[in-house]
């Protein structure tokens, strides 16, 4: 009973795939960790990345 296969990417909207679900991508489940985590929209692609600079 396939009729409703697979719900759509909360992200993106694509079909979620059975590994990432209910995202379609680890990107999308990636993106959507960020904003829980940290409350703010993160970029899909790249995690933001604070300036770690060499501090004494
Ligand atoms: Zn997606």
């Amino acid at each position: 009973m396939p009729a409703n296969p697979s719900p759509a990417c909360p992200i993106c909207g694509r079909p979620s795939q059975p590994a990432t679900r209910p995202f379609c991508s680890p990107r999308c489940r990636a993106v959507d960790l960020g904003r829980w985590l940290g409350g703010t929209y993160a970029v899909p692609g790249e995690p933001e990345t604070p300036e770690d600079r060499d501090a004494e």
